[in-house]
């Protein structure tokens, strides 16, 4: 299996380890384990992973957005599929020039948050 890994901002494969945990073979993190975010291992809209031991099932990225689209509705899941890559591709460049806003994440400010809008949607 693939994800990507925000905190070396590189894809890595990876292996199964016990139930639900997938082990890096990564350099930098090698044998650290991992999940796949609940928006990965559910939705297929992401492909970001979280460290196994994180308290929350959503990635960073996936953690900006509150408000997902309501799925029953006809046409959200492909509109929420071809948004969050977006997103994502904006916060990795973010962080490749070092963007980050660092105050934002530690007082987690709704400044970079994004609610998906469309004409009906359901919070999480
Ligand atoms: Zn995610």
């Amino acid at each position: 299996m693939l994800g990507y890994l925000p905190d070396v901002r590189e894809i890595s494969a990876f292996e199964a380890a016990r139930e639900g945990a997938w082990r890096s073979l990564h350099p930098e993190v090698a044998g650290r384990p991992y999940r796949q975010c609940r928006n990965y291992a559910v939705g297929n809209v992401c492909n970001w992973m979280v460290p196994a031991d994180a308290g929350q099932p959503l990635c960073s990225a996936c953690e900006l957005t509150p408000t997902i689209p309501n799925l029953n509705a006809p046409n959200s899941r492909y509109l929420w599929y071809r948004l969050e890559p977006a997103k994502r591709r904006f916060l990795y460049t973010l962080a490749a020039l070092d963007c980050r806003s660092h105050r934002a994440r530690r007082t987690r400010s709704t400044a970079c948050r994004s609610n998906f809008s469309p004409r009906s949607t359901a919070s999480r």
